[in-house]
């Protein structure tokens, strides 16, 4: 009988979880490493660009403790290690209600389709966004032209901002990380000595005026602006405009806005969700298809908590449930395998860190061995950071 045809669109986060799920669990690790080199139960195929980006190290470029080589994996010999086909092309189209994958070189057919294409941003939300801001969450390239225009500036005025989408219920944007790059822009120009030479803004349409908490003291104590409540008219050279017409002057700004679903998603047979998503069930699976499956950035959620965010850890989480209900359905059982909804990151500020923490069940991360307020946490994110890494580069 022909091997089921498995399709994965995308090598980021959700892809790379996907794959880990999904093929033989190690219980002799040797064995299945070895095994997997030489058979595949399945003929799988990962059609991507071919670099992983280990995105939540991206706000550190501020301190100058990561950078772009550090933080991104060449991962054709991590699938190859799993007799997994690597086609590095772009997908432009999806047709046949999944089953045809078009691309800018091909097209190709598949039994299973599993999409991890990651997230689009609402750059036209707010006009000026795509020529006036700069962004962490559009990768290494622009989070390094933000470091080159601050290591430009001698003094001057910084905002940092964020929105969130929230059509489809939960937080689609990326608050946490906008936080954490404040943080540690304070922290770097201090260290510069010329903290005193710049004001940092800290501004979203999307947090209330009067908002308190854990992270709003966090900026309070290090002297940023609160502009909670704030949006921009426009963006513009200089600055940004306010409804009135008045200018606010900014020498440069770091603003992620909200998340969407991309041209792929908005073009092709993907049932799309009212945030521009994938529209995806509870089982992962995308509504109105068969065997096509999406988790990740790209994918809505059904009936999430409201404050469940976008993140790779969710990913991780509904990736394996994915690769449970594919085995499912390899079977000819139906899925059944759902995902809990938990938000948990650790936001580091350099000389202090915190870890912020929601999950559906109440559970505590990692049975609250780790504390939550404490600068050690850095090191906790760090070796998490690293051994994943490792995982991808060796394993
Ligand atoms: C600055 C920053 C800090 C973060 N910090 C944290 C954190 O501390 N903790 C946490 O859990 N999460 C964090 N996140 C969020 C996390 O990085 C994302 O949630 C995660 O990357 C989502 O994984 P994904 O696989 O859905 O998307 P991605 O990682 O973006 O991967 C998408 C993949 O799809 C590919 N692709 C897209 N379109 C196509 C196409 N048409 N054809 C072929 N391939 C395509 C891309 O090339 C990429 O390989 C952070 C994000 C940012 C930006």
């Amino acid at each position: 009988m022909a091997r089921k045809k498995i399709i994965i669109i995308g090598n980021g986060f959700a892809s790379l979880f996907f794959i880990q799920y999904f093929l033989l669990s190690p219980v002799f690790p040797l064995f299945a490493w070895f095994l997997r080199r030489v058979y595949s139960k399945y003929d799988i195929t990962v059609i991507g660009n071919g670099h992983f980006v280990y995105f939540p190290a991206i706000p550190e470029f501020i301190t100058g403790k990561k950078n772009s080589q550090g933080i991104t994996i060449d991962i054709k010999p991590f699938l190859r290690r799993r007799n997994i086909h690597f086609i590095n092309e772009t997908v432009t189209d999806i047709q046949d209600g999944g089953r045809t994958i078009i691309t800018n070189k091909g097209h190709y057919k598949n039994d299973v389709l599993f999409l991890g294409i990651g997230p689009a941003f609402l750059k036209d939300d707010i006009p000026g966004t795509r020529e006036h801001t700069l962004s962490p969450c559009d990768g290494p390239e622009s989070m390094l032209l933000f470091m080159d225009k601050l290591n430009s500036l001698t003094q001057g005025i910084i905002y940092l901002g964020f929105k969130i989408n929230k059509k489809d219920g939960f937080v689609s944007g990326r608050g946490g990380q906008m936080y954490e790059c404040a943080c540690l822009l304070d922290y770097a120009l201090k260290e510069k000595g010329i903290r005193d030479k710049f004001e940092i803004h800290f501004f979203s349409p999307d947090i209330a005026v009067d908002e308190t908490g854990m992270i709003t003291d966090r900026l309070q104590e290090r002297g940023i602006i609160l502009d909670y409540g704030y949006e921009p008219a426009e963006f513009v050279a200089g600055g940004m405009k306010d409804d009135d017409g008045s200018l606010r002057k900014a020498d440069l700004i770091l603003y992620s806005p909200g998340i969407t679903g991309s041209k792929l998603v908005k073009e092709s047979c993907l049932p799309v969700s009212a945030g521009g998503q994938i529209d995806t069930d509870k089982y992962g699976q995308v509504k109105g298809l068969t065997d096509v499956y999406a988790a990740g950035d790209c994918a809505s959620h059904e009936n999430p908590p409201p404050w469940v965010p976008h993140q790779a850890h969710m990913a991780q989480l509904r990736s394996q449930a994915v690769a449970k209900n594919v085995k499912a359905m390899l079977k000819g059982e139906q899925p059944v395998t759902t995902y809990r909804y938990e938000l948990s990151c650790i936001m580091n500020m350099e000389n202090d860190a915190i870890w912020l923490h929601m999950a559906s069940d109440n559970k505590p991360p990692f049975w609250n061995i780790f504390p939550k307020h404490s600068k050690k946490l850095i090191n906790v994110k760090n070796i998490f950071e690293k051994l994943y890494l490792i995982y991808l580069r060796y394993f």
